[in-house]
């Protein structure tokens, strides 16, 4: 069972257990098309004109309680087979305004899944040693390995975003001859590469933009005031941010109509209602990891037919069954 927050009380839990049944969402909608947050290569996009809240016509009681935990565990064994499989790793980025939810998100979507296959890493304000790098060292370091998932709180998409809006590259160790009137374009060329470099080396990428309104922004910073559990989340820095609003929406429809690729797409997810958020990007990573289509390794006949001795064995209940299939193991495996 999944909750919105935890402060909401113990009946919602429980609620949640006793409806967690087909037949009683029998009727209700909970598919969305998720292809119209995709956004299409060599589209130029305008943030303004994509929402922000719930645009489709779903029962949210059916998705909480029904279609959401349905896609976490469709989630789960996609990505248990990736990993069996372990030839293909995904990389999944979340870019956001501040408050937008990208923690929240990663704890509801990804939590549940398999430690042992899936790494969140959280890319804050590059330290001394990244800095004496290029802006893809620290990136490069974090990529998952075949059959992980890979998580990016934040990514090298703050090195044309935030490095723009507060002209930190001016201020970095880059050589000054390097850094022309063309340094963004030139970022967005590297980026599109690279991607492209990876998905054709087996690692594609998904990226996710949530989309927040300034107004349900402003009501989260001021939560995080007010509710004293919510404190440890209030940054003076946010607080800050906001004057720059206007100038980061501008360069996130940039960046994004420039880096969305066919094999490397951009989805702008509506992100004022975390209940929706969730559920529309618990479909996008379906979606990514069935183009991937991993399957669970074939075993060679001879072991299957092998199983299938041994199986009759355990049925028969025999008490030395053990000890049995080791006189029946193929020579090769003794
Ligand atoms: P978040 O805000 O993502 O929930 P947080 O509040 O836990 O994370 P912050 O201290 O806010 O942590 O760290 C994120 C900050 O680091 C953001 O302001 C972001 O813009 C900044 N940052 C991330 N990458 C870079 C970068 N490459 N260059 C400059 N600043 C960066
Ligand atoms: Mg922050």
């Amino acid at each position: 069972p999944v909750m919105e927050n935890e402060t909401k009380g113990k009946t919602e839990v429980n609620d949640v257990k006793e409806i967690k049944d087909v037949k009683d969402y029998k009727d209700a909608k909970i598919k969305i098309d998720i292809d119209r947050y995709r956004v299409k290569e060599g589209d130029t996009i305008n943030l303004k004109k994509f929402a922000t809240y719930c645009d489709q016509d779903v029962d949210k009681s059916a998705v909480k309680n029904y279609a959401f935990p349905q896609a976490l565990d469709e989630i789960s064994l996609l990505q248990a087979k990736l990993f069996a499989q372990s030839t293909y790793g995904l990389i999944i980025v979340l870019q956001a305004m501040d408050a937008a939810g990208k923690d929240s998100t990663i704890k509801h979507v990804f939590s549940h899944l398999d430690p042992n296959g899936v790494h969140v890493v959280s890319f804050k304000q590059p330290t001394e040693e990244e800095k004496d790098h290029d802006y893809m060292w620290r990136i490069n370091k974090a990529l998952p390995r075949r059959g992980d998932i890979g998580v990016f709180n934040r990514s090298h998409y703050e090195d044309v975003i935030v490095s723009r809006v507060h002209n930190l590259i001016e201020q970095g160790k880059m050589p000054k001859n390097l850094i022309s009137k063309d340094i963004w374009d030139i970022r967005y060329r590297q980026i599109r590469d690279w991607e492209t470099y990876l998905n054709e080396n087996g690692f594609p990428i998904l990226k996710i933009f949530l989309h927040v309104s300034k107004d349900e922004q402003r009501d989260r910073l001021a939560e995080r005031i007010l509710n004293k559990q919510k404190n440890w989340k209030f940054s003076m820095a946010d607080i800050n941010e906001r004057r720059y609003w206007d100038r980061y929406q501008e360069l996130y429809s940039e960046m994004i109509s420039e880096t969305s690729l066919k094999e490397a797409p951009w989805y702008i997810v509506p992100a004022d209602q975390k209940w929706y958020t969730r559920y529309v990007v618990a479909q996008i990573v379906i979606k990514a990891l069935k183009d991937i289509a991993p399957k669970f390794p074939e075993m060679s006949k001879e072991i299957k037919d092998q199983l299938e001795e041994f199986r009759k064995l355990i049925e028969s209940g025999s008490v030395g069954m053990i000890e049995e299939m080791q006189d029946m193991m193929l020579p090769s495996d003794k």
